[in-house]
Parts: C-alpha cells; sequence; structure tokens
C-alpha cells in the first residue's frame, strides 16, 4: 500500500481506543468536562450499563454555538494553548480528544447554552470532518452530552464489553471516584431509569464525613482517622483507615493528586511501607487522600487517560507521604496490634 493519510475518523477512532476502553471511561471523561466546565450540579442517566445510553447533563459555563464544532474536533480544546500552559495546568482535560474520540466510536449528541443565549444548540457528531450547522433546541446555561450505542461501529471492541451489570459496577465506580474529587459538586446516577446513587453538595465536615460514608460505607468513617499535613510545598489530606479496618483487596484506596485520581507506584510503595507494621501481610488498608502541590512538579501526560502522573521530585512525595502516614498511625493510639476484618 502506498503510503496515504489516514481519514479524520479513523484517527478518532484509532485515539479512541487509548481513551474509550468501555462505558465507564466515557463517564469519566464527561464528568471531567463537566468539571472543568465549572458545573455545580452534574446528572448521569446510563441505560444497560451504559452500553444503550450514557447521558450526563451539567450547569457549568456551556459551550457557544460557534464552538460547538470544535468541541467535537481533534486537538481542539479551551484549557491549554501552549507548552507552559500545559505544564501548570490545572484543568482535568488539555488533550482535547475525548469528544471526537467518542462521537467515532458512538451516536452523540451535543446540546449546549450559554448565558445570554435564548435557547441552547444542538449538534452530532460522529468524528469525521463535516459538520450541520448547530439546530436550536431548549437547554438552560450547561452541556448536555448524550451518547448512545457505544462501539456499534466497532465489533471487535463491542466483543469485549462483559455484562450490563459489570459495566454498570464500573461506571458507577467512576461516579464515586469522582464524587470524592469535589465535594462541592452535587452528582447524581441513574440507572435504567432509577436512582442509584445521590451525592448532594457536601461543605460542613459531617456532610463530607457523610460523603465518605456512602462512598466507602459507614465502618471506614468510624475506624479511620482525618489527617492533615504540610510539609516544603506538599500538602496531604484525607481519611486513612485504622489498622483494624484493613481489607483483604485493595479496594477501597482513592489516592487524588490536585483532584485528578490517580494510581501510582510511588504513592503505593509508601502507604504500603506506613502501614507495614500495622497490618498483617496480604491485608491492605483503606484511604482516601488528597495530595496537593505545586503543578509545575507533576506531569499529567503521562498516559491518554490520565490515570497515571509523574512526580517531578518522586523521592521527596515518597518520604512525605510515608511520614504522614506513619506518624498519624502512630499518634491513632496503640491500634498496633493487627486486626482481621472486612
Ligand atoms: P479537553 O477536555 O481535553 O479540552 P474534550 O474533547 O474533552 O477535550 O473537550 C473539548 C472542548 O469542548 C473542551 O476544551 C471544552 O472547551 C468543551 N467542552 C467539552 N465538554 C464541555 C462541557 N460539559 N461544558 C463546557 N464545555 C465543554
Ligand atoms: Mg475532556
Amino acid at each position: 500500500m502506498p503510503i496515504q493519510e489516514l481519514p479524520t475518523r479513523l484517527i478518532n477512532q484509532i485515539a479512541a481506543g487509548e481513551v474509550v476502553e468501555r462505558p465507564s471511561s466515557v463517564v469519566k471523561e464527561l464528568l471531567e468536562n463537566s468539571l472543568d466546565a465549572g458545573a455545580g450540579c452534574i446528572q448521569v442517566d446510563v441505560e444497560q450499563g451504559g452500553r444503550r445510553r450514557i447521558r450526563i447533563r451539567d450547569d457549568g459555563c456551556g459551550i457557544p454555538r460557534h464552538e460547538l464544532a470544535l468541541a467535537l474536533s481533534r486537538h481542539a480544546t479551551s484549557k491549554i494553548a501552549s507548552l507552559e500552559d500545559l505544564e501548570r495546568v490545572a484543568s482535568l482535560g488539555f488533550r482535547g480528544e475525548a469528544l471526537p474520540s467518542i462521537a467515532s466510536v458512538s451516536r452523540l449528541t451535543l446540546i449546549s447554552a450559554v448565558a445570554g443565549d435564548d435557547s441552547g444548540w444542538r449538534l452530532q457528531g460522529d468524528g469525521s470532518d463535516g459538520f450541520d450547522s448547530p439546530e436550536p433546541a431548549p437547554h438552560p446555561v450547561g452541556t448536555t452530552v448524550d451518547v448512545k450505542d457505544l462501539f456499534f461501529n466497532v465489533p471487535a471492541r463491542r466483543k469485549f464489553l462483559r455484562t450490563e451489570r459489570t459495566e454498570y459496577g464500573h461506571l458507577e465506580e467512576v461516579v464515586r471516584r469522582i464524587g470524592l474529587s469535589r465535594f462541592d459538586v452535587t452528582l447524581a446516577l441513574t440507572h435504567n431509569g432509577k436512582t442509584t446513587l445521590r451525592l448532594p453538595a457536601a461543605s460542613s465536615t459531617a456532610e463530607r464525613d457523610q460523603r465518605v460514608a456512602q462512598v466507602c460505607g459507614p465502618a471506614f468513617i468510624e475506624q479511620s482517622v482525618h489527617i492533615q499535613q504540610a510539609s516544603a510545598g506538599l500538602k496531604l489530606e484525607g481519611w486513612i483507615g485504622l489498622p483494624t479496618f484493613s481489607r483483604s483487596q485493595a479496594d477501597l484506596q482513592y489516592f487524588y493528586v490536585n483532584g485528578r485520581m490517580v494510581r501510582d507506584k510511588v504513592v503505593s510503595h509508601a502507604v504500603r511501607q506506613a502501614y507495614q507494621d500495622v497490618l498483617y501481610h496480604g491485608r491492605h488498608p483503606a484511604f482516601v487522600l488528597y495530595l496537593t502541590l505545586d503543578p509545575m512538579l507533576v506531569d499529567v501526560n503521562a498516559h491518554p487517560a490520565k490515570h497515571e502522573v509523574r512526580f517531578r521530585e518522586s523521592r521527596m512525595v515518597h518520604d512525605f507521604l510515608f511520614s504522614s502516614l506513619h506518624r498519624a498511625l502512630a499518634e491513632s493510639g496503640p491500634g498496633v496490634t493487627p486486626v482481621v476484618e472486612g
């Protein structure tokens, strides 16, 4: 075959391979967009584990009519404009890939209205270059993204989707993670028309505890301590499970770096070390932790789905985490005898 440029839609479908693995990845990308848009209230409605439909409505800033086509175009973003911006990026998105990728493997409709609009505007995209002009559609200020029939045109991907129940489980977990990342945002989830999760905005300590209890279970909040530590520009806050609340799996471990949930080897190692003497071998701690540091000290562009980060000073981060947790556990009382439970 001669060398030829690929059509836009195929390019987007290839990119979708990295960003959109299953319905839960769509939910993650759309929720991040809503948060980046400053939403205070987000409604997620899904059908059949998200395979049939994922609809996310927010009350964020909206997208102006003349930018709707751009929002669905590859590498178009309102979040960064230069390498300097990338190095200090504070938004959850910045690659300008999610919407065109999702559009290329589903039937996607975007409806949005900005302040001052008399009505909203609707646009459909399929991941290729051409767009019809937006049609008027009633919508309050904010955005609705409606994603139907995920992977209808990619049989190889559709084959890898699991049962409705399994896909729904992954998707609800994403909503929980996002729920723990922003207490100030109201989140609601429905599945096949039934409300399955409702997280009202939480501001007081009691309301925040309540949200953590809702996501991690009441036993966690009862058997955890709240910690707050700062040193040399690093800040760590959150809840860590006492040794009496260990788990057989690492399934209650939420770690956020500058508001973004990540999985990271440096973090896992520091946590494991801190708990080493208080947990039996094979038991896992539970925690909800927020690390805040200068965005310049962390590279969030390590993976297309942005699950991973790279710390510029990983030793310093490791030692800070270890000593913060170690101290908190030591101060939490004589609970150095491991207890099996859960
Ligand atoms: P990225 O988030 O990396 O910029 P996306 O493809 O996810 O790329 O979104 C493209 C652009 O569309 C965003 O930069 C933003 O300007 C706009 N956008 C997407 N979702 C929303 C939303 N819910 N509210 C307002 N603007 C949005
Ligand atoms: Mg995005």
